[in-house]
């Protein structure tokens, strides 16, 4: 008689510089899940950490059977390191999280229930933020927003990468090649059941916030690049919206009457600027194109550990 295939769960955890937080991490996440699963492997995907993240991370894994480790050969940002985690992990479903103990632990187990009732994936809604600055807030509420106006697609509001996937919507994700990902926009743009779960964010654990205003904006710009075309079509409603205006005031006669340099320094400001946001907006996207276009490997694995025979391709 076979013995029935036991259910794994996969938790990724992408680590840069956490080297402050990463023990208590290891501890945590392995005591809840260890309650949750029949069977789970934790996987860290090292982001070219320049501290001793990795170091203690193989350390724990003499103890934890359960642990494995993907180290980048350098910084390649968040987002590659969950696009990576994903691909190599092996369990029916598959959990992102943060490593700064933000996403809570606890909320998978709610999460696998939902699964369990049919859901494919499971994301996290965060209802409350603790501990973070009205900046950080301000912005995010804000990018979320927009997103949501600008995109066909129904991108969840409030909702970052913690969430769990069933290995079929994980399956999909793999073979999408987006040089660079937006993995929340991903997730939903593959569709499947998709159900929410509210949780109250935490604050970080310690150490400092790895997403500087810089990769912040970057994250943004990929969202809004690479699930919308509407902000292509500004520069056409915007001169379209000139056209009208100045045909509007030849016509009522006041262009000639007002024949003042300040009105047309103002006019010649206005459509020098719209012109150059027009090319700014342009240059966004005609980016995304040439990098996309250079198909470069996303990202390089300098090594693994911990993991059962992996095939050569997964490498990058
Ligand atoms: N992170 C990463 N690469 C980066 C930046 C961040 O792998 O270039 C990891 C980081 O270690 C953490 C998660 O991504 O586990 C979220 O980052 P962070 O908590 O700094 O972002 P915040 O919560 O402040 O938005
Ligand atoms: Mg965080």
């Amino acid at each position: 008689m076979t013995t029935p295939k036991k259910e794994l769960i996969s938790i990724v955890l992408p680590v840069f510089n956490e080297e402050a937080l990463i023990m208590n991490t290891i501890r945590m996440v392995n005591a809840f899940i260890k309650k949750r699963a029949e069977a789970y492997e934790i996987i860290f995907v090292d982001d070219g950490s320049t501290d001793h993240t990795a170091e203690k991370i193989r350390k724990a894994m003499t103890f934890h059977q359960e642990m494995r480790l993907i180290r980048f050969s350098r910084n390649f940002g968040h987002q590659l390191a969950i696009t990576a985690g994903v691909r190599y992990a092996n369990g029916d479903a598959v959990v992102v999280m943060d490593a700064d103990l933000q996403d809570p632990p606890e909320v998978i187990g709610q999460m696998i229930d939902v699964w369990h009732h049919g859901a494919d994936v499971v994301y996290g809604q965060r209802a409350q933020r603790e501990g973070e600055s009205w900046f950080k807030r301000l912005t995010a509420k804000a990018f979320y927003r927009i997103l949501h106006q600008l995109t066909s697609i129904e991108i969840p509001i409030d909702t970052g990468d913690f969430r769990l996937m069933d290995r079929k919507v994980v399956s999909v994700l793999n073979r999408m090649n987006e040089q660079s990902p937006f993995v929340r926009g991903m997730v939903s743009w593959v569709g499947f059941k998709q159900v929410s779960v509210t949780y109250t964010r935490r604050p970080r654990q310690a150490g400092e916030s790895k997403y500087p205003l810089s990769k912040m904006i970057r994250l943004a710009l990929d969202g809004i690049t690479s699930f919308s075309a509407l902000p292509l079509k500004f520069a056409n409603w915007a001169g379209g919206g000139l056209l009208f205006i100045a045909a509007g005031l030849t016509l009522s006669g006041t262009w000639g009457t007002v024949s003042n340099t300040q009105w047309l320094l103002v006019v010649d400001l206005l459509i020098g600027s719209l012109l150059l946001f027009s090319i700014g907006i342009l240059g966004q996207y005609l980016s995304r194109i040439f990098e996309q276009s250079r198909a470069r490997p996303r990202y390089v694995v300098e090594d693994t550990v911990g993991f059962p025979a992996i095939p050569k391709q997964r490498f990058v």
